[in-house]
This record gives C-alpha cells, sequence and structure tokens, in this order.
C-alpha cells in the first residue's frame, strides 16, 4: 500500500480526527446491529495505546443535510463506550465552539465522537469552509477508517484532507486496500472472478476491468441470462436487460477473441415465479417458455467449483440465485463453500457487495473468506477499476509530510 497507515503517526497527545463508519441499522434509538462499530475497535485501541487524543466523525442514514434526530449518534457514543470500556463524550454538532471546547478539553487517550455529519448540507457538498471547520477539532492530524464512504467526495473523507498535515488510512481501511489492490494489481493467479446478482447493468465496469485482469470469470445469478440470451439461447421468463443484449454479445465476443475463459450456466433450477412452491432443474437449452431461472443447477456448480478450486486468488461479488429463499439457495451456498476451502487450501478470497457478504454471513463460512469487503458501493468501483476520492485524497507514504 502506498498510502500512509495509522500506524505512521506519531499521535501522542494530538487530537486526531477520525472518520469512521458507524451507520449502524437503528431501530428508533436501538442499535440493530453494532458490527460497524466493533469493527472499528483495533483502530481506536491503536489511537488509544499510543496516546492520541480521538476525535470520531461518522455519518449515519440519510438526514439530507437537516438535523433530524432520528439519526443521531448519540446512541453509538454509549454502546462504543460499553465496548471501549471507557467515557465516551459526545458533541451535538460536528462543528462550532461546543465540539471545539470539548476537543480541547480532551487528554491523551481519551474519546469524543461528533453528532452525524450529514446533519449539515455542506457535508456531502464538500464543502471546504465546512471542511476546513472539522480539521479546526484535531492537530493536523485525520484517518480515514470509512471505507465504504470512500467513493464519496464528502467533506469528512475528503475535504478534510486539504487542511492537515498528514492524512492516513486506517487499520480497516488498510486492509481494504491490500486486499483488494493486490487483487488488481498484482494477483496470484490463476485469478477468477464469480460475480452474479440481478444486474448486469450494475456491474458493466466490473466485468469489463476484471476481464482485463482475471484469467476467468464465472458469471451466475439473475445477470447470466442476459449473456445467455445474447448468445441466441433460451432464457424463459428469466430476468433480461433487454437493452443490454448487444453489449452483453460484444462482450462475449471480445472474451472469445482473445480466450479469455468467460463461463456462464449450463443448466439452473426453474420456477414459475420465485414464491413458486414446486421447481425444476434443466439444462439451459431446455429451458421452457414459461419458467423463470433463479439458481444455478448442478452441471453449472460442479463446472464453477472446478475453476474455483484451481485458483490462487478469487474475488465473488453478487449471488448467484435468488439466495434469499431457500429453494434458490444451494448454488449460492455450494460456492461459499467452494470459495471457502480454496482458501483453506491457500487462496486469497475476497468477498464484496451487500447481499454477497449477507450471503456468506448466513452459510456461516465468513470467517474462512481471506477478506470481506465492507464498503457495498465503494468496492464495486475499486473493482471497477476507479479512482476512489477517499483514498486518493490519502497522504502518500513518500510524501508523508506535507506542508498546509
Ligand atoms: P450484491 O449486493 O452482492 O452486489 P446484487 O445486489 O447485485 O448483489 O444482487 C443481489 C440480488 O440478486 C439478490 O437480491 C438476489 O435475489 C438477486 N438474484 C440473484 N440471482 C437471481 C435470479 N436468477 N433471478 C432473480 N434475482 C436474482
Ligand atoms: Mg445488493
Amino acid at each position: 500500500m502506498n498510502k500512509l497507515s495509522i500506524r505512521d503517526l506519531e499521535m501522542s497527545g494530538k487530537r486526531v480526527f477520525i472518520r469512521v463508519d458507524f451507520n449502524v441499522p437503528m431501530d428508533g434509538a436501538k442499535i440493530e446491529d453494532d458490527t460497524r462499530i466493533r469493527e472499528t475497535l483495533p483502530t481506536l485501541r491503536l489511537a488509544i495505546d499510543r496516546g492520541a487524543r480521538l476525535v470520531l466523525a461518522s455519518h449515519l442514514g440519510r438526514p439530507k443535510g437537516k438535523i433530524d434526530l432520528k439519526y443521531s449518534l448519540a446512541p453509538v457514543a454509549a454502546r462504543l463506550s460499553e465496548l471501549l470500556g471507557r467515557p465516551v463524550a459526545f458533541a451535538g454538532d460536528c462543528v462550532g465552539a461546543d465540539a471545539e471546547a470539548k476537543s480541547k478539553a480532551l487528554r491523551d487517550g481519551e474519546v469524543l465522537l461528533l453528532e452525524n455529519v450529514r446533519f449539515h448540507p455542506q457535508e456531502e457538498a464538500n464543502d471546504p469552509e465546512f471542511s476546513r471547520r472539522l480539521a479546526q477539532l484535531c492537530d493536523q492530524l485525520f484517518v480515514c477508517d470509512a471505507f465504504g464512504s470512500s467513493h464519496r467526495a464528502h467533506a469528512s473523507v475528503v475535504g478534510i484532507t486539504k487542511f492537515v498535515r498528514q492524512a492516513a488510512a486506517g487499520l480497516l481501511m488498510e486492509k481494504e486496500l491490500t486486499y483488494l489492490g493486490k487483487a488488481v494489481s498484482n494477483p496470484d493467479r490463476p485469478f477468477v472472478a464469480i460475480l452474479g446478482g440481478a444486474k448486469v447493468s450494475d456491474k458493466i465496469e466490473v466485468v469489463q476491468n476484471l476481464m482485463k485482469l482475471a484469467d476467468a470469470m464465472l458469471i451466475g445469478g439473475a445477470m447470466a441470462y442476459t449473456f445467455l440470451k445474447s448468445q441466441g439461447l433460451p432464457v424463459g421468463k428469466s430476468l433480461v436487460e433487454n437493452d443490454k443484449l448487444d453489449l452483453a454479445r460484444n462482450l462475449l465476443e471480445e472474451a472469445r477473441r482473445r480466450k479469455f475463459r468467460f463461463v456462464l450456466p449450463v443448466d439452473h433450477v426453474l420456477a414459475e415465479s420465485p414464491d413458486s412452491a414446486s421447481t425444476r432443474v434443466t439444462d439451459i437449452a431446455q429451458t421452457p417458455e414459461n419458467l423463470m431461472g433463479l439458481d444455478i443447477g448442478p452441471k453449472t456448480i460442479a463446472l464453477f467449483n472446478q475453476e474455483i478450486a484451481a485458483a490462487r486468488t478469487l474475488v465473488w461479488n453478487g449471488p448467484v440465485g435468488m439466495f434469499e429463499k431457500p429453494a434458490f439457495a444451494q448454488g449460492t451456498l455450494a460456492i461459499a463453500r467452494a470459495v471457502a476451502a480454496a482458501s483453506a487450501a491457500g487462496a486469497t478470497s475476497i468477498v464484496g457487495g451487500g447481499d454477497s457478504v449477507a450471503a456468506v454471513e448466513r452459510s456461516g463460512l465468513a470467517s474462512k473468506i481471506s477478506h470481506i469487503s465492507t464498503g457495498g458501493g465503494a468496492s464495486l468501483e475499486f473493482l471497477a477499476g476507479k479512482k476512489l476520492p477517499g483514498i486518493e485524497a490519502l497522504t502518500n507514504k513518500s510524501e508523508s509530510r506535507k506542508e498546509i
């Protein structure tokens, strides 16, 4: 990683502004799932151990630039305090006199959480004056641990970096950059990409970019049907994006020309609708007109398993079936097992995407995966080869100190 890490910072006695992702699911004032808070603890403990004075900022939900206490981070301060086993001060506004006074009152190892940065419209507008006011709360040291927000040029992610001396990656962010960065720049080969999910249109750029980087691509899920139909195969009532057929055909032609292994399903699990009780398995070529494909079939699973078992790098985004329904979850579970087994045999595996991560977690195999990417949209943009503004804005190791 060529970006500065929190481990490179001299933080003792300094106020460090740490942008975290505390965007936890809430039920009223109750935190439904505190995973995101717990995931930041290593970064926070490192800063505490090094004698930093921690000023934490996050967004929560979509308050749309207005104060809406439904999206207050106050309950998060309480939960964080329990998890850290130490007091966490709270400032009811993320900028202004109160936040400044509370940040200045911090002693070494003490923690202040700021109220939701999205209560101000200037946050999403990446407003320079607002960014400067956020930066005033620290001693020119910024740490970003919010990978899931790094594809957005917002003030607490990007703007603030202009007003600090050093902007470093937190431990979570560093892990994302290490795994995703290696996959796109210097993967162990064979590198096999597994893509699925609902729509080709969501993932065109990911398909195009991974076709340049990987050795093979396995396509399942609803998005496979646009590719299959573009080859004149019958797809029944399966989900197809008819306006993407030309694009799908072109991608497959390019793959053929370059002898790139682009592997599509050969059979599938069908039903009249996602809710119907009876299912059927057929080869793709035998797809009946009145049924829709909702999961990959056993021959496809065997085909995919073979590719996965031979891989040294695996990137998986998108369930290969409608895994939310048990009748159509077998394909996705089989892929999860195959990826877990390949990882146990030494392959590096990365799973990204909200639904894919949920599927892997439900399979009970999450701990067997080398890296579960926390940022849905951000990891897709990364795999699509885009530069993420929140990462670009971090200080390069080579210019580890800049004058401002
Ligand atoms: P991720 O969040 O991991 O990026 P997506 O959001 O792209 O994944 O896709 C997940 C959705 O795709 C799931 O809701 C799943 O039900 C749906 N899906 C997968 N295969 C099919 C299929 N054959 N038919 C309809 N929906 C499907
Ligand atoms: Mg999704």
